[in-house]
């Protein structure tokens, strides 16, 4: 097992939660976070509880020196650090290209230095527009035009991808690639976009849930406990060096079926209102309309299934935000 992993974007939603089960697994993490989108509350509980084995570290992904200096004290290195959230990308091109593509750079170049492994944390974003499902890894990926600014984040993505498995054939990294799908739980703001703690929120509050478009395009929910349970595993398998695995749910949900769903298991009596893609994102924005992963790489390499269903997720995600 690898003892001391370094997190980059550990005080972020998935980061966090990642944390908890390294520390849970008697590891040692630090985590290097530069607050913006991450919260220093999401892991000052943790810090106290782990005995000295939680180092926090706020700073920028981007600090080659500071990055250098955390990776070699690690026995791994988890990438997590990135623009994300749709409405977040779209209103900031400029920061989401420089840190996703600029911060990749840095931390590759780090781990290679001091020779620990990597996995970094992708998006099932780069399938794009691909309408051949279940998406698999090898499948091609279908990206709109550069006009699009969501378009821009799936090719920082992908281009991350492509340099870490450049770090791997050139270098010798040791490099995991993980393309997270759709992921919820605690923690998850809604302020850049991500659908359901909206809905929970907007449900709770007896106000409208807003579903963008016509609300049949689907997406599949992964409790985020699933997620993190898969990327620790990951870490420790040796044999996924070099690949690259969806790491998800594959229960298809449309996100009007979803609105549908929240209102009944939370009991409200909130209504449902279609919004245009337009109004909801400005001008020039597309949407995906069906995005479902393929499991089976993963499965085959760490016997990995989700655990947690959709009805699971919703009343988790209910219980927590009701209790604010
Ligand atoms: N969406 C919605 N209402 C919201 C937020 C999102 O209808 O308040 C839609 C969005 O247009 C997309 C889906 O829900 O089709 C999932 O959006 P999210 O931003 O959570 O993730 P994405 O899969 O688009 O990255």
């Amino acid at each position: 097992m690898r003892n001391h992993i370094l997190i980059t974007g550990g005080a972020g939603f998935v980061g966090s939660h990642l944390t908890d089960r390294l520390l849970k697994e008697g590891r040692s993490v630090t985590i290097l976070d530069n607050l913006s989108t991450g919260r220093r509350s999401n892991v000052q509980q943790l810090q106290a509880a782990s005995h000295g084995r939680l180092r926090f570290v706020e700073g920028c992904a981007t600090d080659s020196d500071l990055v250098h200096r955390l990776a070699s004290d690690s026995d791994g290195v988890v990438h997590l650090a990135a623009a994300v959230g749709v409405r977040l990308v779209v209103e900031k091109p400029i920061h989401t290209m420089h840190t996703n593509i600029g911060a990749t750079e840095v931390v590759l170049e780090a781990a290679s230095a001091a020779n620990v492994p990597l996995l970094y944390a992708s998006t099932s974003e780069v399938y794009g527009k691909s309408a051949t499902l279940p998406f698999t890894e090898n499948a091609d990926l279908v990206l709109g035009p550069t006009s699009i600014a969501r378009w821009g984040y799936a090719a920082s993505k992908a281009t991350g991808e492509w340099m870490a498995l450049a770090y791997g054939a050139e270098r010798e990294l040791d490099v995991t690639i993980v393309r997270l799908f759709n992921t919820v739980g605690p923690r998850q703001r809604g302020r850049y976009g991500m659908v359901l703690p909206n809905f929970v929120r907007a449900a709770l509050a007896g106000e409208a849930l807003r579903v963008f478009g016509d609300g049949q395009q689907t997406r599949c929910f992964a409790h985020v406990r699933d997620v993190t349970c898969a990327l620790g595993a990951l870490l420790d398998e040796p044999a996924a060096r070099g690949s690259v695995f969806n790491v998800g749910n594959d229960q298809e949900i449309s996100i009007l079926s979803l609105a549908q769903r929240v209102i009944e298991i939370a009991g409200s009596d909130s209504e449902i209102e279609l919004v245009p893609y337009a109004e909801a994102y400005g001008h020039g924005f597309e949407d995906m309309r069906r995005r479902v992963p393929s499991l089976a790489a993963l499965e085959a390499a760490i016997g990995f299934r989700p655990r947690t269903g959709l009805d699971e997720i919703i009343t988790d995600l209910i219980g927590v935000l009701a209790a604010k």
